[in-house]
């Protein structure tokens, strides 16, 4: 027999998100606020330039750096939010949703022995990435219960090897937004050692209260030596259309496009029409998705509050961890499955998959999505009450 997968696939199993989703599917009845994404649809001024895009004819392959109507826009924006002048032609590119974006932009800097530094608890695609590069990854954590890092842990880690430290302001799990204290001291450390920032911001605009989305390449110093990704899924609560993007200086934006261009080479061309009139529109379009995000965040930690759980409130994404501790002193892995399993047939996602150091993992915690109806969220909440004391 054939041996199918290559040695360096073997070390990685399904995702954590992959064997919810399948235990959910065999439970009949289970309310999902596991998984992120919103179970609405984005706005129809975005989906209706989408269907004009195919009626119209835009159907035939993008540009490999994308629409021009698109990039267009992402350059606005960025001027607009960080202040920063990216060149279409030479700096912004269209991938398939962020995550094409991290592994293009990963592949395109790192070489064997290279160290990355993140944030642990850390988002799945990174680390697989940066070891199928031959990199290592170095994982600091954010501490409980406030989730933020600690300044000397972060300044230890970085040495000769580093090659880059990859930052997800705001944080997918925790909803944790870095402040400017935070990023100055990682801008700092950059340039004291040479060294590259890959940011991750596909929740730049799920922000709450006085918290404020930074972009890294905004500081002082990072204009050289940043990649920036985002993605319009979370934002237009669209994440079907993989729509993402990097803007980074010319060397590295030919990098990533050499690699784009081996792996999908261009992207939906209607769905970039589309995004490119969201983007347009952004500042009619999004306050209402966020205000309406930031009452499903503030009903889902109530009632989580309610049955006795601590919910860390998020700062921003769409997504609440919760120490469930004062209910159970199961594991989180084991807390997961028996929620899904028992009567309150409720499904959530472990924290402590998003470790690759088991010993800086709690394992107390657990991650709701609450881009979801209200019908939805009161389902889930009631359900949790099955559960409480
Ligand atoms: N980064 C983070 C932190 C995410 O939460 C997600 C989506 N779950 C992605 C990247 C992937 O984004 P996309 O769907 O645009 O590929």
């Amino acid at each position: 027999m054939p041996q199918w997968m290559s040695e360096k696939l073997k070390p990685y199993n399904a995702s954590i998100f992959d064997t919810i989703g399948q235990e959910v599917r065999a439970r009949e009845g289970c309310v999902n606020l596991g998984q992120g994404f919103p179970d609405f649809d984005g706005p129809e001024l975005v989906k209706e330039a989408a269907i004009r895009a195919i009626r119209d004819g835009h159907n035939q392959y993008a540009p490999l750096p994308g629409v021009p109507a698109l990039t267009q826009v992402i350059r606005e924006k960025y001027l607009e939010t960080a202040g920063v002048d990216f060149d279409p032609a030479r700096e912004i590119t269209v991938l398939c949703g962020a995550t094409e974006a991290m592994y293009a932009a990963i592949t395109a800097i790192c070489e064997p022995g290279d160290e990355f530094i993140m944030f642990a608890p850390v988002y799945d695609t990174y680390v697989p990435c940066i070891q199928m590069c031959g990199g290592k990854a170095i994982t600091i954590p954010l501490q409980p219960p406030n989730f933020r890092f600690d300044p000397e842990q972060l300044r230890a880690a970085f040495s000769s090897r580093t090659r880059g430290i990859i930052i997800n302001t705001p944080h997918n799990p925790t909803g944790t937004v870095f402040n400017s204290t935070e990023l100055a001291l990682i801008r700092d450390l950059c340039v004291a050692h040479d060294c590259i920032a890959i940011t991750d911001e596909v929740y730049e605009y799920l922000v709450y209260d006085e918290h404020e989305h930074i972009s890294m390449v905004s500081l002082e110093g990072m204009r050289d030596r940043t990649i920036t990704i985002s993605s319009t899924a979370k934002s237009f609560s669209m994440t079907g259309w993989k729509i993402g993007y990097t803007l980074a200086p010319p060397e590295a934006s030919l990098a990533i496009r050499r690699l784009h261009q081996f792996i999908s080479f261009a992207i939906a061309t209607p769905f970039q029409f589309g995004m490119a009139a969201g983007l347009k529109h952004r500042h009619r379009l999004l306050p209402p998705l966020i205000t309406d995000l930031k009452n499903k965040r503030d009903r889902l930690c109530r009632g989580l509050a309610a049955i006795g759980m601590k919910p860390y409130i998020p700062g921003g994404t769409f997504f609440v961890i919760a120490d469930f501790s004062p209910l159970s002193t199961r594991d989180d892995v084991d807390f997961v499955l028996d929620l899904i399993h028992s009567d309150a047939a409720l499904a959530t996602i472990p924290v402590s998959v998003f470790y690759t150091d088991p010993g800086q993992a709690p394992k107390n915690y657990i991650r709701f999505c609450f881009a979801k109806q209200d019908r939805t969220l009161q389902e889930g909440i009631d359900r949790l009450l099955k559960i409480g004391r």
